[in-house]
């Protein structure tokens, strides 16, 4: 084993990424001597900034906003999930140039497996947003065999795009893919049909936002899931509990993926348990604070 890892994150900006926090609770449990460190890269320096942490001898960097797409064109490898999306969120190095890697579906698969033994296959799914996050997840649950899956978008163009990539990305896939209008009401309707609702909106993320969908648009029997984790409880979860669905936060998602990115760049396996203990105490304790 190594004895000193160095990893890092590109955003822009990034100083509220919560990464940092996770990652050290599971290099103290595993007693890694290693590093997590944020970087505000601005977009025009994306290239060299990732050339420059490869000669430094990094052991790898996750990418979030706005540098997942950007990065594609920069990896000497992809994986095929990265393909797939279109986005690179995890780089491994090595003498050859960047690899590029996408673990946030198989992040937000790999808690949805382990909260509550689901998968997509065979299931009615809600996707409501399809920014970066719901795009992968749209792309995930097509590979794996959803029987439905509805997207809605707020900006519905966007979500007529990523139907017909999804059409043309596999031609195979046995889901019915249908985008719905923006209209609220419409989402509504769906949602009362679907076994999955996956929130990837930004709503939420504020603590006054309101929710966006009623409660009588959920049922028991559904599992509701919000990428959002800054709340416990976000006002969308709120509502689906009132309705009787099953409801999950995000929080689980952004271990699995951080978990996932560890095993990349180190062959090792993160304490997924300290990750989460750690998250929830400073997320939850700033919520308490009203930070
Ligand atoms: P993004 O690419 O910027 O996309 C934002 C999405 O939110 C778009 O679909 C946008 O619709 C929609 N939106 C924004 N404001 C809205 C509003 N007021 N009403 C309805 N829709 C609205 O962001 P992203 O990377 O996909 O992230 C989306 C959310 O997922 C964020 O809250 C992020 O923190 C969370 N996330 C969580 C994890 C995790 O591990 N748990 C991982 C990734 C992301 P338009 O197209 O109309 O603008």
């Amino acid at each position: 084993m190594k004895r000193s890892y160095r990893f890092g994150l590109f955003g822009h900006p990034v100083k509220h990424s919560l990464s940092p926090v996770m990652h050290a609770a599971s290099f103290q449990s595993l007693g890694l001597q290693a590093e997590y460190v944020c970087f505000d890269v601005p977009p025009e320096e994306l290239a060299e900034r990732l050339e420059a942490c490869r000669k430094e001898g990094f052991d790898g960097l996750n990418l979030t906003i706005p540098h997942k797409e950007a990065a594609l064109p920069l990896m000497a490898k992809l994986d095929p999930a990265a393909r797939l999306f279109g986005a690179v969120n995890t780089v491994a190095f090595s003498a050859k140039g960047c690899s590029g890697y996408n673990t946030d579906a198989s992040g937000f698969l790999d808690d949805l497996r382990e909260s509550k033994g689901l998968s997509p296959e065979g299931r009615r799914v809600l996707i409501m947003g399809c920014g970066g996050a719901g795009r992968a997840l749209a792309f995930a649950c097509a590979r794996d065999g959803a029987a439905e899956i509805g997207l809605a978008n707020r900006t519905a163009s966007r979500a007529v795009a990523l139907c017909e990539e999804i059409a043309e990305r596999l031609p195979d896939s046995v889901s019915q893919v249908e985008v719905l209008s923006g209209d609220p009401d419409v989402w509504a309707r769906f949602c009362r049909d679907c076994d999955l609702i996956l929130q990837c909106t930004s709503t939420g993320l504020h603590a006054g936002d309101a929710a966006l969908l009623p409660a009588d648009a959920f049922r028991p029997g559904q599992l509701f899931y919000d990428l959002v984790y800054t709340s416990r409880v976000t006002a969308t979860m709120r509502e689906a509990l009132a309705g009787g669905a099953d409801a999950l936060n995000g929080t689980g998602m952004l271990v699995h993926q951080g978990a996932a990115a560890f095993s990349i760049w180190t062959g090792l396996k993160a304490d997924t348990r300290a990750m989460r203990a750690a998250l929830e105490a400073r997320i939850y304790s700033a919520e308490a604070a009203g930070v």
